[in-house]
């Protein structure tokens, strides 16, 4: 019998657990419910697919991301393991016939969407053998807090409770407020579960935040200064990423685009020239990037703000996956705010849902977009802002931030914000952010002479300072809760619970502001890839070959060996087996089918 340490090498070709996995791997194989909270890229699958294939029976996997499943199965079998999933994209053919493999017990895991539980003939197949382990994937879902709420969720206890014995229950996600883990353990009711959150932070990550005249100019610079590079471009709407794209080409860059407009055939085709890095900058939107695991993505960038943090950390994320440096930058405008606005506003898409529990979500989505533009207006470390919503402490300067690269300087705007909060209170707490400043600024448009407002005792008190600077107190004086907006679609402005004191004159306040104009340039060295191969020409022949194994076989070649590893073979060299095998990323299974191959193209060169 192997041990899990065997196991994860003969499988996985992996020596040693990552933080976290094998505490949750232990916990799962002592038959107890686990729960595991890890970031994007730490390894959750080997948490549930080791156990999986160690215990007696067939670990079920529930997630939503369909286009996930398929290479999660291609990944099982590279690795030597028997899997199939069960979702709409198979035919009624195709999916009777692996039913009735499943039930002669051919599959160790099985990757099942959720609506498709409660169906008969997945009941039958679930009746004809054990289930050892339900593994919950992305089990934010289950919850009405989760950026990504699925009724179909809600199906997973019931197929529980119907069984006639009760399975070991996992549950990951990678991204949960304290509200969403709590959710995550009351509906799914997990049983004195063993809950593990791993840091959060992505340490090769760096954050920046930039504010942009010209958005196509920031883009095309960054490309141009990190030549050789692979990215993503993530933009709000399928007209922007068609824009964007269509330039980019025009300038001679190798971009090509995603969106949920584009046929089946030509999103597959995209998806695989940016994952082959035929194309190595990808132009999208959220539909984008759900189950791509492309391992060496070096930067990403957001043309526009995104509408929740949730939604930011996990597609920034999609950077860096291989712990190599990589660049997270998002590029704000005002205009992204009323963007997303609108998308919550007329937001349909969950059939599933009523009424009532609609304008709930639409509710909670005011709020998760208003702390993303908090996000966009500090001046403090970004990363520390990104970890704090997660609920986790960190220091408050990471160094590796746009922020923390910026030299401010402390000012005082207590006089400002006095007159700001006199305003708002002296008009009577009804208005919205632009009338506000526009009463301010003392600008004379046809709204500031219906209400009147040219006769408020603040009317053009601020007229030597900009708009722009008004909005920047602004958006610091709601962050700092001094003032809050209604969490309706009119978003009025009104005074904060901290607005008294500082009116009474008993508190002033400061807000840090850049010195210099653009943040600094960040260290050099960033997110090299080809360049710090210890054998670069070596490692371009690896990638090649690689290339050359998973076209032949249909999958992407991170499914082959990641860039990691190739590296790792460039530095040590191995000559033989047993020197392959001693490489991260290399197990029995693996070198059975390439191991060979790779031998010799390294002998050759
Ligand atoms: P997640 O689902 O948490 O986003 P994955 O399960 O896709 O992450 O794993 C991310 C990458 O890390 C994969 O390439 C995986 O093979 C690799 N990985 C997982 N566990 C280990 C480990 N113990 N040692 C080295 N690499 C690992
Ligand atoms: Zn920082």
């Amino acid at each position: 019998m192997y041990d899990k340490i065997q196991l994860l090498k003969k499988y996985f070709g992996y020596d040693a657990f990552r933080e976290g996995q094998e505490l949750l791997i232990d916990s799962i194989l002592a038959g107890k419910d686990t729960f595991g909270i890890m970031p994007t890229g730490a390894g959750k699958s080997i948490c549930y697919q080791l156990p999986g294939v160690m215990m007696e029976g067939v670990t079920l996997v529930i997630t939503p991301l369909i286009s996930l499943m398929k290479d999660q199965v291609a990944a099982l079998k590279e690795a030597g393991i028997r899997g199939a999933y069960f979702n709409s994209s198979l035919t009624p053919g195709q999916y009777r016939k692996a039913l009735e493999y499943a039930k002669q017990g051919t599959y160790k895991i099985i990757y099942v969407a959720p609506e498709r539980l409660m169906n008969r003939e997945f009941l039958d197949f679930t009746r004809a053998v054990r289930i050892a382990m339900v593994t919950v994937d992305e089990a934010h879902c289950v919850s009405q807090w989760g950026q990504d709420f699925r009724p179909s969720y809600l199906k997973i206890l019931e197929f529980v409770e119907q069984l006639p014995y009760r399975p070991v229950i996992s549950a990951f996600t990678a991204t949960a407020t304290k509200q969403v883990r709590e959710d995550v353990i009351r509906i799914l009711k997990l049983e004195e579960p063993t809950v593990l959150t791993t840091g959060f932070d992505r340490k090769n990550l760096f954050f920046s935040v930039q504010k942009p005249g010209n958005k196509y100019r920031v883009v095309k610079n960054y490309i141009d200064t990190h030549p050789g590079k692979s990215g993503i471009i993530y933009c709000l709407t399928r007209k922007l990423v068609e824009e964007v794209c269509q330039r980019l080409n025009e300038d001679g860059v190798e971009a090509t685009r995603y969106h949920a407009g584009l046929s089946d055939e030509e999103r597959r085709q995209n998806q695989d020239d940016f994952i082959y890095d035929i194309k190595p900058v990808m132009v999208a939107t959220n539909a984008f990037g759900m189950g791509i695991d492309k391992s060496n993505v070096n930067f990403v960038i957001h043309y526009n703000m995104p509408k929740n943090i949730e939604s930011y950390y996990q597609e920034a994320g999609r950077a860096g996956r291989d712990g190599e440096k990589a660049d997270c930058v998002l590029l704000y405008g005002g205009k992204d705010v009323i963007t997303n606005q609108f998308f919550i506003e007329k937001d349909n898409e969950n059939e599933e849902l009523e009424d009532e529990e609609r304008e709930l979500i639409r509710q909670r989505d005011r709020i998760r977009l208003k702390k993303m533009t908090f996000y966009c207006h500090t001046n403090e470390c970004l990363r520390n802002y990104i970890l704090g919503y997660f609920g986790e402490k960190s220091p408050g300067y990471c160094g590796n931030c746009g922020n923390c690269l910026t030299q401010f300087e402390e000012k005082d705007i207590t006089a400002e914000t006095r007159r700001f909060l006199g305003c708002v209170d002296s008009s009577g707490q009804r208005y919205g952010l632009n009338v506000i400043i526009d009463t301010l600024h003392g600008s004379d448009t046809e709204k500031i002479r219906r209400y009147y407002l040219d006769e408020n005792d603040y009317y053009g008190m601020e007229s030597d300072k900009s708009v722009h600077y008004l909005r920047k107190i602004a958006d610091y004086l709601l962050m700092k809760e001094y003032l809050i907006q209604t969490d309706d679609r009119y978003s009025i402005l009104q005074l904060g619970p901290k607005a008294a004191a500082l009116m009474a004159g008993k508190e002033t306040l400061t807000m840090k502001i850049a010195k210099e104009k653009e943040p600094a340039a960040r260290p050099a060295k960033s997110g090299q890839n080809v360049r710090d191969a210890a054998d670069p020409l070596l490692f371009e022949a690896l990638r090649a070959l690689r290339l050359r194994l998973a076209r032949a076989r249909s999958v992407p070649p991170y499914v082959v060996f990641t860039d990691k590893t190739l590296k790792e073979m460039c530095a040590l060299r191995p000559k033989n087996k047993a020197e392959m095998l001693r490489i991260s990323g290399v197990g029995e299974t693996k070198f059975k089918k390439y191991g060979e191959a790779f031998l010799e193209e390294i002998n050759k060169n």
